[in-house]
């Protein structure tokens, strides 16, 4: 059945809100069934009336019915209160269950909220928040109606549990391809304020492309730049048919069974050094490895299976055709295609290109990533003093070391205070300048988050509530047309978005694809119950028998944590229970290009 939630402070407006809601929607034509969770002091039973005795005396359910309703009563005792799910699955089915109350379960919710109460938004702690109903503006990424505005919160709640179908103005004709980011390309779907990891991985890499341009570059130089056409081999490798061996090399028509006495030509063949004239059949001559098969010859046999004088060689037969030699092309034949536009380089890589042929190759430009952290509390090095209510810039060279890690051309941005004018001189001079800008710090909807607050007053900003842990709004915004990741700021969760979301937008943005993080599945070495509804990632590492241990404490501000960890535990969506032994997946920093 599809639950939504109204939730608030005490005197928010909830229950008025949930009784124009029940009326509007039903007016609309759906069955609607509500929840109500009550103070331990509210009853509906009360003392001396029938079934107040019949409950009294013990009984388990007492079932009260009349001409005009029946409610049922189960008696609790001493067990626990069950959890909305088992109370939603007595309910007969209906198109929506409204629930009041349950504000920590994870059904989607809308937030009422009057400015009189003096209280702050639950929204901006709980997760499962989609929308604010409040009687004046608030400081909120979630989109906001006016508390009496039934009509547009119905519209809204029936939109985001696709009880009716929304308009979604961010979605894009998937056969256009614009040569630039779209401004809007961020832009969420209407309704949809509460992105699970996965979905927000999609959407990212169904709204970008790369971006930069190519150059041309020498072979030995291009470790790590990004093939910008296939790579087509000039000539086949080997060149010639060759020799695998050391040995001696004949006709393999003249030879047969038993022991073989060959007379020995003069002179003989070497890498780099071709044999003069033809090997006439029944004769062998002397060749190295990697020499060209001289004419006359296709069988070579190892110098160790062979004896030898001044004049002839002796080895046993048969000896298989073509023994120990390399056919002309049998690696890579000339014009075929060596490797694919996108990949990116490595090592070995260089060695296959130059084996081809190929001093030179077309290549993406690199991708100019841009790091710029902000805070009133940030001090931009430790090589600077620091008062007490200051700290050093964790993120920017642990950003920056990412981004040239992955290949990309780290650029520093350096700091700015939380001030909006100087963060926009800052971004502006930044746009001409790099493909792709970092922020970290400031991205959620507080009084103190000045980016996300500037890039929404220039009307960019869409903010991806992704339901992840470590993570808060992941602010995504384009800035004169360069797009901006705004990172949460504390260095966990930075690292965190920075591998999960980062990496691979930016890897398509840099014309490589996208990049799935490498992982595997371990046992556990820990224990933890986890509840639905978001994705979470634990500082882990691998114990001395192979299995999975995390780190002491999962607070967000424990840097020590990601240096003490090699990877990271990831935890499914799923409400999930893990025991020691169990199998978890873990995703190695390598994994993610982390080095
Ligand atoms: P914010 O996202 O700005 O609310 O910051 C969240 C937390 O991260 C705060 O404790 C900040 O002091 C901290 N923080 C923000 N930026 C940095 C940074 N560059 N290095 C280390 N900590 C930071
Ligand atoms: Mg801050």
């Amino acid at each position: 059945m599809k639950v939504y939630g109204v939730t608030g402070w005490k005197n928010a407006g909830k229950t008025g809100l949930m009784e124009r809601l029940v009326a509007e929607i039903t007016a609309r034509g759906f069955s609607v069934s509500t929840v109500k969770h009550a103070h331990h002091t509210t009853d509906v039973d009360q003392p001396g009336t029938d079934s107040f005795r019949h409950r009294q005396a013990g009984a388990g359910e007492v079932l009260l019915a009349s001409p005009h309703r029946w409610a049922l009563m189960a008696e609790l005792r001493d067990a626990p209160e069950p959890p909305l799910e088992a109370l939603l699955a007595r309910l007969s089915p209906a198109d929506l269950v409204l629930v009041e109350g349950y504000k920590s379960a994870p059904h989607p919710k809308i937030e009422a909220h009057r400015a009189e109460t003096g209280k702050p938004l639950l929204s901006a702690e709980n997760n499962s928040v989609r929308a604010i109903a409040s009687d004046a503006p608030v400081e909120s990424p979630l989109p906001r109606f006016d508390l009496d505005d039934t009509g547009a919160i119905a519209d809204f709640i029936l939109a985001d549990l696709r009880l009716v179908v929304a308009d979604a103005p961010g979605a894009e004709p998937e056969d256009l391809t614009p040569p630039r980011l779209r401004d809007d390309c961020f832009a969420m779907p209407q309704g949809v304020a509460w992105v699970p990891v996965d979905e927000a991985l999609s959407r990212l890499r169904s709204v970008l492309r790369p971006v930069t341009g190519t150059e041309s570059c020498a072979t030995h130089a291009a470790r790590g730049r990004v093939l910008a056409e296939t790579a087509v081999a000039r000539r086949s490798n080997p060149p010639r048919p060759n020799s695998a061996v050391d040995g001696y090399g004949f006709a393999h028509e003249r030879t047969g069974e038993g022991v073989q006495r060959l007379p020995l030509v003069a002179g003989r063949a070497a890498a780099g050094q071709p044999f003069e004239g033809a090997v006439p059949a029944g004769r062998a001559v002397r060749i190295l490895t990697g020499a060209i098969l001289p004419e006359g010859v296709d069988t070579v046999v190892l110098e160790e299976d062979c004896a030898v004088n001044a004049t002839h060689v002796a080895f046993d037969g048969p000896v298989k055709p073509r023994a120990n030699t390399r056919k002309a092309g049998e690696d890579v034949t000339e014009g075929s295609p060596a490797l694919p536009a996108g990949h990116r380089l490595r090592a070995p890589d260089l060695a296959l290109l130059s084996a081809l042929g190929l001093g030179e190759v077309m290549v993406q430009r690199k991708l100019r990533v841009g790091v710029l952290s902000t805070g009133d509390e940030i001090v931009p090095s430790p090589a600077e003093p620091a008062l007490p209510h200051q700290i050093w810039d964790a993120n920017r060279p642990m950003l920056l070391s990412l981004a040239e890690g992955w290949d990309h051309a780290p650029v520093d941005l350096g700091h700015v205070r939380d001030d909006q004018a100087l963060i926009a001189a800052r971004l502006d001079a930044a746009a001409k300048d790099c493909d792709v800008i970092l922020t970290s710090g400031g991205a959620s909807a507080g009084d103190e988050d000045h980016v996300s607050a500037l890039l929404r007053a220039r009307g960019t900003l869409s903010s991806w509530r992704i339901a992840l842990k470590p993570g808060r709004p992941l602010a995504l915004a384009m800035w004169n047309g360069t797009p901006v990741f705004g990172l949460p700021g504390n260095p966990v969760a930075a690292l965190v978005c920075a591998l999960i979301f980062a990496r691979p937008a930016m890897s398509l943005l840099a014309g490589a694809g996208w990049t799935e993080a490498q992982g595997f599945t371990v046992p556990a070495a820990f224990s933890k119950r986890k509840k639905p509804g978001r994705r979470e990632f634990l500082r882990a590492r691998l114990d001395a028998e192979g299995r999975a241990e995390v780190f002491a404490s999962e607070g967000s501000g424990r840097i020590s944590g990601l240096s003490w960890a090699t990877g990271l535990v990831e935890l499914p969506d799923e409400a999930v229970e893990i025991a020691p032994g169990n199998p978890v997946r873990f995703l190695p920093y390598e994994g993610f290009g982390l080095r």
